[in-house]
């Protein structure tokens, strides 16, 4: 028997966060339930599942029922999972349900592929019995009409540049104009009582950007990854997550070094080049992390059967 600890971490994106109460509430549900869960020996890919899956109906947050929207008014949403024996099922730019969460965990359960996506993610939804859902608060209306009013700071405008100017992404010159933003995916990573781990995470994607764009929330390694030195789930720039394989970065630094170290270190670097960046995690021995390079960073964790939320955090980001 493991004796480490069981628990559960989960975030709600990183960016600026104004309403930071509303944010530590809707955490405080997902991870009192993934715990509870825990508690009644779940595994752990239930646990983050869970989470994860009341994170998307919660409006609020930019996945599931929140989610952001396309320059041309679309949902699209990206999740993924996968647990440390290297199980993993993906959806990416799926339409029409509820919880992309739920989808992806049956193409891990149900099917010999690792990632679906578009109109195919939705196909096989129906065919699991996923009912068609199509809300579109008014929060995210919001968000893409400012986006579009002021569209040159933002998203898509930075690429529109880097076209038409023939420059390739250079994130290590500049600021990057999402560090400002709220972006608001979410995910968990948890730990269970035989000490295995899982991760899941799920985002409308980011605000304003291209028709078909697939962020890292759906990409084993970028957004999501576990692994022998632990799990972890990213939020932030998905084009610099996905470049650098953020999530997969951190948990190899973990196989040799404790979770806090590694995540330090990842989120130092990112600093240097500038990158909007936040992350959860594990390791293997039972260590918690997190970390981000963004004003803010909704997060808690519950371990021991102590609750710690973001709102309590003193002084400059960990
Ligand atoms: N990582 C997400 C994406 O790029 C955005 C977020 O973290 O909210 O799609």
């Amino acid at each position: 028997m493991n004796s480490s600890p069981l628990g559960i971490i989960c975030h709600g994106g990183a960016g600026t966060i104004d309403d930071k109460a509303a944010y530590a509430a809707g955490l405080t549900e997902a991870i009192d339930e993934g715990y509870r869960l825990l508690r009644q020996s779940a595994s752990a890919m239930e646990a983050v599942v869970t989470a994860v899956r009341m994170m998307e109906d919660n409006p609020l947050y930019n996945a599931g029922t929140g989610s952001d929207l396309t320059i041309d008014w679309q949902t699209e949403m990206d999740a993924s999972l996968m647990t440390q024996e290297g199980r993993f099922g993906g959806v990416a730019g799926i339409a029409g349900v509820k919880n992309p969460i739920l989808v992806a965990q049956k193409v891990m359960t149900e099917t010999d592929h690792l990632l679906l996506c578009g109109f195919g993610a939705t196909e096989f939804a129906r065919r699991m019995g996923f009912e068609d859902y199509n809300v579109v608060t008014e929060r995210a209306l919001a968000r893409l009409r400012e986006v579009i009013d002021h569209g040159s700071k933002y998203f898509h405008k930075m690429n529109e540049q880097r076209l038409s100017d023939g420059v390739p992404p250079t994130p290590e010159t500049g600021e990057d104009p999402l560090i400002e933003k709220k972006m608001g995916t979410v995910g968990a990573v948890a730990r269970d009582k035989h000490g295995n781990l899982a991760v899941a995470t799920s985002s409308g994607g980011i605000v304003g950007r291209m028709r078909g764009r697939v962020g890292d929330a759906a990409i084993l390694g970028a957004g999501t990854y576990a692994g022998p030195g632990g799990a972890v789930s990213c939020t932030g720039h998905g084009e610099e997550i996905m470049r650098r394989s953020l999530a997969r970065d951190i948990v190899e630094r973990m196989t040799t070094m404790p979770a806090s170290t590694a995540m330090t270190l990842a989120v130092a670097e990112a600093r240097r080049k500038k990158l909007a960046f936040g992350a959860i995690g594990f390791d293997a021995r039972g260590g918690i992390c997190y970390g981000h390079t963004t004003p803010d960073m909704a997060y808690g964790y519950k371990v021991a059967e102590r609750l710690f939320l973001f709102t309590e955090e003193k002084g400059k980001p960990h």
